[in-house]
């Protein structure tokens, strides 16, 4: 097994860090004239004018509660996006080493790898989207692929990945294995955040984006060894998460109880939605789901698409991607969004 230390880029292993003004000074103090900040707010009640906490201390003691991690292990950035592209920074050298994921998947482990200039090579899921870690092991070069990304719950397919199929990657693989759960709260399965002691090469990335409905506040988490946080700490920008985003993040995590039942209202709509997709005629298949969005195969998906556009109903056309032809991807609203479609649907001529 490679270290951590071996796959990090060099650059990056021998980086000596920016240190800004609060990295270097975080004690009790009265005074700041450190860090050429505006001594005074640019309107009542809005206390921006001191930069926020680089390291975003009391947020990561939160999630640290919540998810019984230690904060040590925890990153938080610009939504998971910033993680996403992030990692591939740290581990993989533009112009020669790669990444191997899987087809269909979240379109930005791509469009990162490509504008890092890192190869990205794409294995392709069954035809119920489930994932074969031979094929994806297979993939692998020895020597210039450093991360593997798996998304699970996936996006668009909506499946959970199987555990035992991750776990044979992490376990064979010898680089980084990424898993994106973004939509962890609407499965019925436990995260991979606790087998990070059993693999150090394992990054697991959450987001307020979903379940939190926090997507507007820009909030992403990644989970990891001690050794890839640092590391990742190293490589951020310094003031990563706004001091807004920071205070009104710990605001929504006070709230789990909201956001659990918010999660259940989410389920069974999406039950809801699935028995009334089934029913129509030109609808060929609901694909089981264990997010809050469901693809949906349709006898024409263009057609149903521009339709639904005309209603001012606006849903994600999946009909060029990898295995989802004639497939849209329709996320889960309230019961009167939900009914609003379903009854669009109905009165649709095919
Ligand atoms: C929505 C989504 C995210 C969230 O990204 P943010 O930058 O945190 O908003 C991450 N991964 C997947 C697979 C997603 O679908």
């Amino acid at each position: 097994m490679k270290s951590l230390q071996e796959l990090i880029r060099p650059n990056i292993r021998n980086l000596k860090p920016y240190s800004s003004a609060r990295d270097e000074f975080h004690g009790a103090a009265s005074v700041f004239l450190d860090a050429n900040e505006n001594p005074y707010p640019p309107a009542s009640g809005l206390a921006v004018n001191r930069y926020p906490d680089p390291m975003q201390r009391a947020l990561k003691q939160r999630i640290a509660e919540l998810k019984s991690i230690a904060p040590e292990h925890i990153f938080t950035g610009n939504g998971s996006d910033e993680a996403i592209d992030l990692i591939i920074r740290t581990f993989c050298e533009p112009g020669r080493d790669g990444i191997v994921s899987v087809a269909p998947t979240y379109g930005m482990y791509e469009v990162m790898a490509d504008v890092n200039d890192v190869r990205y090579t794409k294995v392709s899921l069954d035809d119920d989207f489930r994932l074969d870690a031979d094929a994806v092991l297979n993939a692998v070069d020895e020597q210039f692929t450093k991360v593997i990304f798996l998304c699970s719950p996936n996006n668009p397919s909506g499946n959970l990945l199987d555990t035992e199929q991750i776990v044979r990657i992490l376990k064979t693989f010898d680089g980084v294995v990424v898993v994106d759960e973004a939509y962890i709260d609407f499965a019925d399965t436990l995260s991979f955040t606790r087998r990070l002691t059993d693999f150090p090469n394992l990054i697991v990335l959450q987001t307020l984006s979903k379940a939190w409905g926090a997507a507007g506040i820009r909030l992403g988490m990644a989970f990891a060894s001690e050794e890839i946080i640092t590391t990742f700490n190293k490589v951020k920008y310094p003031y990563n998460v706004s001091l807004t985003t920071q205070e009104q993040a710990l605001e929504i995590l006070r709230n789990e109880e909201r956001k659990n039942m918010q999660v259940k209202e989410i389920l069974q709509e999406r039950s809801r939605l699935a028995v009334a997709l089934r029913e129509l005629p030109f609808v060929r298949r609901v694909y089981p789901s264990d997010a809050n969005f469901i693809l949906v195969r349709f006898d024409d998906a263009n057609a149903t698409y521009n339709y639904l556009v005309d209603k001012g109903i606006v849903v994600r056309n999946r009909n060029t991607v990898a295995l989802c032809a004639g497939c849209i991807r329709i996320t889960v609203g309230t019961p009167e969004e939900n009914a609003a479609l379903v009854e669009a649907l109905k009165a649709m001529k095919f």
